[in-house]
Formats: C-alpha cells, sequence, structure tokens
C-alpha cells in the first residue's frame, strides 16, 4: 500500500491510500537501488511544508506522489550488482523513503543502523537522528551556548524541544522551557529536569514569561507571538537560532513581528538554519548524544500511532500538541 496527500491550504485537502500497488522485483530495480520494507515512519511539521508549491529547501512533494518521509527499515531487496556497498538483505536502515509499506532508495542514500538493548531502531528517527541533530547544531552553531546563558527553548516538549533543553542543561545553560498543557510541563520537570518550565496555553503566561528576565539564546520552534515576546527580553549580543515557526505553518496571513527593532538595540542576531547544512558533521554529534542516551542523561520520549492509514492523522495531530516527544508511525505489522 502507498498513502497520499493532495493538499489544500483551506484544509479541504484528500487523503488517498492505495492498497495494490505492487512491490518492485529484483528485476526491476537500477544498478545501485534497493528495496526496503519500512517499519516506522518519521512524522515532522516540515512534511506540512514540504506540500506548498513554493521556493523551499526541497522541492514540494508533487500531488498524487507518496509522502516523502524520514523513515528506519529493513533491505527487503537488493540489484543484482550493489557495487561498493556492504547491505545485506535484512540489514536495518535509515534514510529519506515515503509513506508506504515498502520504499525504493539508492544504497548510497541508505545509512545501515546500530541497535542493541538501550537503542532502538526508532532511536534513529527522533534523538540519534535529524531532530537531534537539529537541537545539537541549532543550539551549538547558531546559537553559540555558552555555561551559565539563559536558553529559552520553545515547543519544548516535542522532539527537537526536548532534546534542546536536555543538552543545553548537560553544558549548565540555565534553561526555561516552553511547552502548551499541564501534562507536558510536568514531564518536562519531573522527568526531564527542566527546573524552569512554563505553559503558553496557561492564563498567566505573559505574565509568568516576563518574570524570567533576560535571555542570551532564544531556541525558536514556534515563531509567533511567542518569537515576539523573546524579542523584548533580550539581553545584549544574544542569539535567536531559528529552527521552527509551526505558529505559522498553516495559517497563509500569520501575524507580523512587532518587536524586531530590539534585534538592533540589543546587538542580537536571529538566524536560520536548516539541518542538512551539518551532514558532514552528523557523525559528531550522533556520538556525543549516543553516549549521553547510552549513560541516561538524555531521555527520549516517543508518541507512536500503528498503521499507514493513520500517518496523516499523525501530521494533523502535531499541529494541535498530540504528541510528546518524537512522533513515529509504525507501518505494517508489530
Ligand atoms: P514537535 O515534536 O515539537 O511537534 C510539534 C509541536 O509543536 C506540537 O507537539 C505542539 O506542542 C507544538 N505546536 C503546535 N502548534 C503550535 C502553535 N500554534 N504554537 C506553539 N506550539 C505549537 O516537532 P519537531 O520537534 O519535529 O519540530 C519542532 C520545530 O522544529 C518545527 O517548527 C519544525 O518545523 C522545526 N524543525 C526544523 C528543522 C531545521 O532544520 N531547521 C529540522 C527539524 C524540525 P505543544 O503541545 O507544546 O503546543
Amino acid at each position: 500500500p502507498r498513502a497520499s496527500i493532495d493538499p489544500k491550504l483551506d484544509g479541504t485537502g484528500t487523503f488517498s491510500f492505495e492498497k495494490d500497488v505492487p512491490l518492485w522485483t529484483v528485476d526491476q530495480l537500477k544498478a545501485g537501488e534497493a528495496v526496503v520494507k519500512v517499519e516506522w515512519c518519521s512524522v515532522d511539521p516540515a512534511q506540512r511544508g514540504w506540500l506548498n508549491p513554493t521556493r523551499s529547501y526541497v522541492p514540494p512533494v508533487q500531488i498524487g506522489a507518496a509522502m516523502r518521509a524520514g523513515a528506519v527499515g529493513r533491505i527487503a531487496v537488493l540489484p543484482k550488482d550493489t557495487g561498493k556497498s556492504t547491505l545485506q538483505v535484512g540489514d536495518w536502515v535509515m534514510g529519506t523513503m515515503s509513506w508506504g509499506e515498502y520504499a525504493k532508495v539508492p544504497l548510497k542514500e541508505l545509512q545501515k543502523i546500530e541497535t542493541d538493548d538501550v537503542v532502538k531502531p526508532t532511536y534513529y528517527l527522533g534523538g540519534l537522528g535529524m531532530p537531534g541533530q537539529t537541537a545539537y547544531w541549532g543550539l551549538h552553531d547558531v546559537g553559540k551556548i555558552k555555561k551559565g546563558e539563559t536558553v529559552v527553548i520553545s515547543g519544548a516538549a516535542g522532539a527537537v524541544g526536548s532534546i534542546a533543553c536536555q543538552l543545553a542543561k548537560i553544558e549548565g545553560c540555565r534553561v526555561v522551557a516552553i511547552a502548551g498543557g499541564a501534562d507536558k510541563c510536568r514531564w518536562l520537570q519531573e522527568e526531564l529536569g527542566i527546573k524552569e518550565v512554563l505553559d503558553y496555553k496557561d492564563a498567566d503566561f505573559k505574565k509568568k514569561f516576563r518574570e524570567i528576565g533576560y535571555l542570551d539564546v532564544y531556541f525558536d520552534n514556534v515563531g509567533g507571538e511567542i518569537l515576539d515576546m523573546c524579542l523584548t527580553r533580550l539581553n545584549k549580543n544574544a542569539r535567536i537560532a531559528l529552527c521552527g515557526a509551526i505558529s505559522a505553518y498553516n495559517d497563509p496571513s500569520p501575524k507580523g513581528l512587532q518587536s524586531y527593532l530590539n534585534l538592533i538595540s540589543q546587538r542580537a542576531k536571529i538566524e536560520g538554519f536548516i539541518v542538512f547544512d551539518y551532514a558532514d558533521r552528523y557523525h559528531i554529534a550522533a556520538k556525543e548524544m549516543g553516549d549521553h542516551v547510552r549513560s541516561g542523561q538524555l531521555k527520549l520520549r516517543e508518541t507512536h500511532a500503528y498503521g499507514l492509514d493513520k500517518c496523516a492523522d499523525a501530521l494533523v495531530g502535531m499541529f494541535s500538541g498530540k504528541n510528546t516527544g518524537k512522533m513515529l508511525v509504525k507501518i505494517g505489522s508489530n
């Protein structure tokens, strides 16, 4: 089966689900291509952006095509000539695939993953994969965090945010986490040990936000009003790592910023980044975070949905905060 989306910004888009798509045979594979049995699909806010027919860092997903997705799975079919690749049928791999039970992927784009009792395959879609890399490079390379600095992180109970909170804490920063709802805030405090947590859905949020004082780094996952509020709280030479703006992804006419002039008065920097630009340095972060996971310093939480037909619901659910930690869909049987 294969799932695809016909998006419409006004919400009338359709989701189609084809049951009888034939599996590729070994004779249909070109040299250097493999078929992967997809086990887990990543669900990412970025997928919403890939549906817009606009200029971006990757081409839009075409109407009728299967939705592009990060995934982990096992090699099912290899071409007769595998060239330099040492991958074997049955190996666990990660890569960019699509919403479907099987994906045809160039061998050179697949990375073998090592799993054991601590490190599960799904971790490579979360803390040890793209969201973890995003948190790591956003904090270190863009935010340039230093011990003792105040780091504010929005979307704090999500995949990227929850890792960013823990990494900033490990670096000795004062972390102020912002998330939606009492359960998520309690998890951040009690399980992840983040002392200062603000619930942006709380009626007193704006008052409590002013009480945090000034910030050195804002790791922005949500954009919109919370970004504007952070612009009023900049220390001199503050940095804003512009990771995402989920509050604006479904809003064709988001409200403009009111407070950007503070960037000038505080000689502050706001900088956008795309995690893929760090691909040649992924191994550095993967090693560090793998060590943190094994030592128990970095906790990875996941929210699971089951079945290919749940992919669209899972994506839509992220926009109302249905996930804590990484949102994943299990494809096929358990
Ligand atoms: P999350 O796991 O954080 O899931 C999204 C969360 O966003 C939801 O759980 C919800 O949490 C929160 N949210 C939804 N709508 C709003 C809103 N209107 N205002 C405030 N919060 C909202 O997703 P990811 O960790 O995968 O991604 C986080 C951000 O990072 C996204 O903006 C994404 O696009 C971006 N990103 C950027 C990358 C890059 O290279 N620059 C790479 C990867 C991700 P709550 O219940 O707390 O509201």
